[in-house]
């Protein structure tokens, strides 16, 4: 008799091999033979992702708004998840603030290591640095203006613009529910018929994922550890302090805010959940971007816990274009430890300052690799922190960016649950 391995448990033999067999592949120093045959398998399965992404957005957010009642339900499905988004976006920063505050990890880091970091990668950051200094440049009203594309087969072709296409979709879908029945049918089944086939093609994706999800740890390992197993181990000892800030930190929100939401909120209990959506989080550790990780988001939340694709069409792309309270607690968390390696006190005003600059950049951040850092970039401009303070902690975003992606695709899903259950559309 044979039993069927849950798709999760697969994903997670095949990140455990890649684990394992990364560390082979770096001790025997394999390395190049990893970069030219088993690294490609890891690309091949994220740009399946980042392929069906955009067609998902649209086919499911179209045929989600089109399968709703009327307007009024979509601007009160709005509201209660952008202001859901927000107030979990705050409770992460605060207790990012909480948690840096009592352990102070900037007041370990010894002064050579300081010295050493900030000369190493000092060149490293010219380039973030530029980045965030054009988004910083554009006037305060810049962020509407970006929401709007004026071709949307651009917008489409451009992996970033991802609110556009979710700007466009809603524009279809209001029109597609006020224009006559009776003239528009055939869209609307041509759509849903759509969104059917794309939803299989992500099915076929999800059989891949154990492969895929094993070379990308593979060649996480080969890049990040490189040939030079013993430097990385000392990395992580001076560091140490600082990720673990960031893990207790990520850790709480999901082991105790997430698990209240679901109690109260949704009468769902943590164990359930978590089942249901861990293979998302999964591929969101190992490619570290939730918006490629949409289309395993969307999967699990619809097929796992019953969230109507009325629901979810909306509630998760949005979520993965402003919600990430993994990234605004790591960026409130490293600003803290930057002041504190620099040896500068700050006032009350400013750790207010921090919150709303770490929440306004959360919001900004793309689900793609490395965006939080980018942004962080802006919170330390905003309390008058030198830059070359990312020099500190950029050796060891990778694996936070890894575990604070799975954080902010955890908490579109958490939130895409409450709002179900709160419209009364919970499990339907
Ligand atoms: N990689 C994160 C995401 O995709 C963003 C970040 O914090 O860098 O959600």
């Amino acid at each position: 008799m044979s039993r069927k391995i849950p798709l999760y448990a697969k994903i997670l033999i095949g990140m455990a091999f890649g684990l394992l067999f990364g560390f082979l592949v770096v001790l025997l120093g394999l390395n190049q033979f990893a970069s030219d045959y088993i690294k490609p398998f890891g690309v091949i399965f994220l740009n399946l992702l980042k392929l069906i992404a955009m067609p998902l957005i649209f086919a499911s957010l179209v045929s989600g708004i089109g399968g709703l009642k009327d307007i009024s339900s979509l601007s009160k499905l709005g509201l209660k998840t952008v202001s859901l988004y927000i107030v979990t976006t705050i409770i992460a920063v605060s207790i990012g603030l909480t948690m840096v505050s009592i352990i102070s990890p900037g007041s370990y880091l010894s002064q050579e290591k300081k010295a050493e970091y900030l000369q190493r990668f000092s060149n490293d950051i010219t380039e973030k640095q530029k980045v965030a200094e054009s988004l910083s440049d554009n006037s305060p009203l810049q962020f509407l203006v970006d929401i709007v594309p004026e071709n949307v087969v651009e917008a489409a072709s451009n992996n970033t613009s991802m609110l556009q296409v979710i700007f466009f979709a809603i524009l279809f879908g209001v029109a597609l529910i006020l224009a006559p029945k009776s003239k528009v049918r055939i869209v609307k089944d041509f759509v849903d018929g759509l969104n059917e086939v794309i939803l299989k093609i992500v099915d076929i994706i999800m059989h891949t994922a154990p492969f895929g999800v094993f070379a990308l740890m593979v060649s996480l390992l080969v890049d990040f550890v490189g040939d030079d197993l013993s430097a990385s181990a000392q990395l992580f000892g001076s560091l140490g302090l600082y990720a673990l800030t960031v893990v207790l930190g990520l850790a709480l929100i999901a082991g105790i805010i997430y698990p209240t939401f679901l109690k109260f909120y949704a009468g769902i209990s943590f164990k359930k959940f978590y089942r249901a959506i861990f293979p998302a989080q999964l591929v969101a550790f190992s490619t570290s971007s939730s918006a490629a990780t949409l289309p395993v988001t969307m999967e699990q939340v619809e097929n796992e816990l019953n969230v109507p694709n009325e629901v979810s069409s909306f509630v998760l792309p949005i979520g993965v274009t402003i919600n990430m309270d993994g990234t605004s607690l790591y960026q409130a968390v490293a600003t803290v430890f930057i002041a504190e390696v620099f040896g500068v006190e700050l006032t009350f005003v400013q750790l207010l300052t921090i919150l709303i600059t770490a929440t306004l950049a959360s919001i900004g951040s793309a689900g793609v690799p490395g965006a939080g850092i980018v942004m962080l970039i802006i919170v330390l401009n905003s309390v008058g922190l030198p830059v070359e303070g990312l020099a500190l902690i950029l050796a060891i975003d990778r694996p936070l960016d890894m575990l604070r992606t799975s954080l902010n695709v955890t908490g579109d899903s958490m939130i895409a649950t409450v709002v179900a259950k709160s419209e009364g559309m919970l499990g339907k």
